[in-house]
């Protein structure tokens, strides 16, 4: 039995940024398992919605619910963290928000989870945060933490933003449960994607820099992050499943007639996801991967 977990920040990472590899893998007969760091409550959310709901965190409860069973995941469930927000937000401050989160907590908690879920392969958010949310550098932080406290693995970052494994060719301490490190990935925005839609949005009169649903994604800067892709999962055959799962989270999604053109040309013409390999190290001039499962 093969294991992937995927350890994200909100209620939805798993379905717009992912969804296609997940649902890939499910159908392949892997075991997809989704931590979520947080129960996205900082989102905003249109008042209708949230008729029925105590809360913002059980509506998009109810929507994370609807995407697993559209993805096929084993299982989900919530890390016990507070969404921070995006930077400079108020919920940042909160003390229970992710943001303000111990790093060694945060890796005792993930190694409690891991040892109990035994995964091959985890995939979390690079260094970045994808676009920059305090939220997915926690979870890139607690994750590093991880492989270096459970396996002596210590991950860094190269000159072009490339992960590097410094250490930790099985020489670091055996995990409880004897547990090998698992694969790692992050999950990545290609760059040359994201330098086009800057260009697009420019050319058609758009803020590059206060692009999405809530005007706070500075593309310009994303575009500057480098992170190499090493690795490129086909998404084409389960492009409607990553669909399905999307439209679950309808309180996270822009309107059809306020998306520009550039969202519905990404969103509707994807037919790939990107993921750069943290560990084992990717090999210098290696060539791109078609499957996280091995190199
Ligand atoms: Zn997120």
């Amino acid at each position: 039995m093969t294991v992937l977990l995927a350890f994200l920040a909100h209620p939805d990472d798993e379905s717009f940024g992912i969804g296609g590899t997940l649902a890939k893998y499910a159908r392949a007969g892997v075991d997809v398992h989704y931590l979520c760091a947080t129960r996205g409550e900082s989102g905003t959310v249109d008042d209708h919605r949230l008729e029925g709901f105590a809360d913002v965190a059980e509506l998009r409860d109810g929507e994370l619910a609807c995407a697993s069973k559209a993805l096929g995941l084993k299982s989900y469930e919530y890390f016990g963290y507070r969404d921070s927000g995006m930077q400079g937000s108020t919920h940042n401050a909160h003390a229970d928000s992710f943001a303000q989160a111990d790093a060694d907590e945060a890796a005792r908690r993930l190694t409690e989870v891991v040892l109990r879920l035994r995964p091959d392969v985890i995939i979390t958010h690079d260094q970045y945060g994808g676009y920059g949310h305090p939220d997915h550098i926690a979870c890139h932080k607690a994750t590093l933490r991880m492989y270096e406290q459970l396996w002596g693995v210590r991950i860094s970052s190269g000159p072009r933003g490339e992960a590097i494994a410094v250490s930790g060719d099985a020489s670091g301490p055996i995990s409880p449960g004897d547990l090998k490190a698992p694969r790692l990935y992050y999950s990545t925005l290609p760059k040359t994607f994201v330098k086009w839609g800057v260009r697009f949005l420019r050319l058609t009169g758009q803020n590059p820099r206060g692009f999405g649903r809530n005007k706070d994604i500075d593309l310009v800067k994303i575009a500057s992050w480098d992170l190499p892709v090493t690795a490129r999962i086909d998404i084409r055959a389960v492009a409607d499943i990553k669909r399905e799962a999307s439209a679950c989270h309808a309180s996270q999604q822009m309107p059809q007639q306020n998306q520009s053109l550039f969202q519905r040309i990404f969103f509707r013409r994807q037919t790939v996801e990107s993921f750069t390999q943290a560990y084992p190290a990717f090999p210098a001039n290696g060539r791109i991967t078609s499957d996280l499962l091995r190199d």
